[in-house]
């Protein structure tokens, strides 16, 4: 006589469910006799779903197949093993290995209709495990998102990112979550407070400096953006966003000035795309609404103050003696650009004397350099045709990311198919492994909408990218000779708005007087922004 036991899992404690039991134990124990075994051991595992593998008796039995102490299984039916076709597979495949015949109340498995299915479609599913796995991570860290579930890996001031111990599998769970941290959130509320009190992100710097609160990343001198961003983080008020942006890939080494032209690297996605996920919040909504009222009422009236007239206000300006910032600075009625060696390095004595320079020297020869470059072709034809390369470059990657999501999406056909093929082709098939792959068809279904949605999102960028590559030298001239008439006729604004767009950076040495400016050439398909008066 042969030894065998008997596996079975409930799932609730449900009275219903109790008989279910009692009944597929009967049954086993009579199918024991009839096949004359011996039953050696039961393993019940109780309150456990068929979702995890992580079951102790579960584990204990399949311990005992690996050490022969048992020759036969019998399980009421493939479900109580696992739900999942996957793990059910999984385990039937390792018990076989080990010589153990599998009796369900259909019958011996290896032999019935089971068993042959069971064999056949490990191979398809063996082939989707082949899946792209930089897409499927893509698309689960935002299902995981969408569950409310904590992705990425930065973690937000005030919050510390926690994750479970699970003692059964002796490691941590997988999905972590946002604690608040005791201190940092004091310190988030700080700076709240702070803000409200001095009513200025400088100030708060300062305060925060003088009191001597390390920085998040453990320095001692706070910046003005790490306080502004603070003070406007969704996360303290208990939403954080995912999903804000995506990325199109960035070519290293490439010239910084035509950044602006190409946008390489994160992109801003539409607001209804992002997917916002519960935090705990750590600031009071009302005081957090406060501030922020008071930061846009700040921003505005800091533009209707601005009555001293600079002509490089929106132009990134910088020292070329220590890399600051130059600031303007209006004194005694004058204005100047002055460089920000002094703010940048406080509160350490400024290691930069540049001094400052009346802003109308600057800006009167920023403006005829400016203007000599629209008045000659050959300049401008140069700078047109390095856009043109760049915007090649741009849609080069634009194309890449298209070919991934193409062949994804040509492999989840065929996946598709297979599965396809096989649920027409048997018949009589257990009803849960027909389920199982259903929900694996539509899961495929569904990544297959989201590429698509992916894909349009890509062409649209690309029609975005288009240049139209056939400039000639003489609609160069033409643009140029318009460009110089327009320009005489050209207000103080309409100058600021126009350096703004073609001056991606200006390097100012106030000792010796040496400016260089880096020249961009504005979207070329944006007709707007380079439709100058008439
Ligand atoms: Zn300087």
């Amino acid at each position: 006589m042969e030894s065998a036991v008997f596996y079975t899992r409930v799932s609730t404690d449900s009275q219903k469910e109790r008989k279910t039991i009692e009944y597929q134990d009967a049954l086993a124990k009579e199918l024991i006799t009839n096949n004359q075994h011996f039953l050696v051991h039961e393993y019940k595992d109780e309150g456990f779903t068929g979702e995890t593998l992580d079951r102790e008796q579960l584990d204990k039995m399949r311990e005992g197949a690996r050490a022969g102490s048992f020759k036969n299984l019998y399980v009421f039916d493939l479900d109580r093993i696992s739900r999942t076709m996957e793990e059910q597979i999984f385990v039937v495949k390792e018990l076989m290995k080990n010589g153990i015949d599998i009796y369900t109340h259909k019958g011996k498995l290896d032999s019935n209709e089971d068993g042959k299915k069971i064999l056949y479609i490990t191979a398809i599913v063996a082939e989707m495990e082949k899946m792209n796995t930089l897409a499927r991570t893509r698309e689960a860290k935002r299902q995981k998102a969408r569950r409310n579930v904590v992705v990425g890996h930065k973690t937000s001031t005030g919050y510390d990112y926690k994750k479970d111990w699970n003692p059964v599998t002796n490691e941590y769970v997988r999905d972590g979550r946002y604690e608040p941290n005791g201190k940092w959130k004091k310190i988030v509320n700080i700076i709240f407070d702070t803000y409200l009190d001095l009513r200025s992100i400088r100030g708060v710097t300062k305060y925060m400096q003088d009191n001597g609160y390390p920085t998040p990343m453990g320095g001692a001198r706070w910046g003005k953006t790490t306080i502004k961003n603070i003070l406007t983080r969704t996360d303290y008020i208990g939403t954080m966003f995912y999903n804000k942006h995506y990325s199109i890939e960035t070519k290293s080494g490439q010239d910084r000035k035509y950044k602006k032209v190409v946008r390489t690297g994160r992109r801003l996605r539409d607001r209804k795309e992002w997917i916002g996920i519960d935090v705990p919040p750590i600031v009071d909504e009302k005081k957090y609404k406060l501030v922020q009222d008071i930061l846009a009422k700040n921003s505005t009236n800091k533009r209707r103050n601005d009555k001293y007239k600079y002509l490089l206000t929106e132009v990134d300006k910088f020292c070329l003696l220590c890399g600051c910032r130059i600031n303007k600075t209006p004194y005694h009625g004058v204005s100047y650009y002055k460089c920000d060696n002094k703010g940048h390095r406080f509160p350490l004595p400024r290691d930069c004397f540049a001094g400052a320079v009346k802003s109308e020297t600057i800006d009167d020869y920023v403006w005829s350099k400016t203007a000599d470059i629209i008045l000659n072709p050959d300049i401008l034809l140069a700078k047109v045709k390095d856009t043109i390369s760049n915007h090649n470059r741009t849609l080069g990657s634009i194309d890449n990311e298209k070919s991934i999501l193409l062949k994804e999406k040509s492999d989840l056909c065929k996946q598709s198919k297979a599965i396809v093929d096989c649920l027409t082709k048997i018949k009589d098939w257990d009803e849960n492994a027909i389920k199982d792959l259903q929900e694996k068809l539509n899961s495929f279904y569904k990544r297959l909408r989201i590429i698509d949605e992916e894909l349009s999102v890509l062409e649209a960028h690309h029609n975005e990218q288009s240049v139209d590559g056939c400039l000639s030298k003489k609609s160069i001239k033409d643009f140029c000779k318009l460009a110089v008439n327009s320009m005489k006729k050209f207000s103080f604004e309409d100058k600021q708005k126009f350096v703004k767009m073609i001056l991606s950076k200006v390097d100012i040495d106030t000792v010796s007087k040496k400016i260089k400016v880096k020249i961009m050439i504005p979207s070329l398909n944006d007709n707007s922004s380079l439709l100058l008066r008439t």
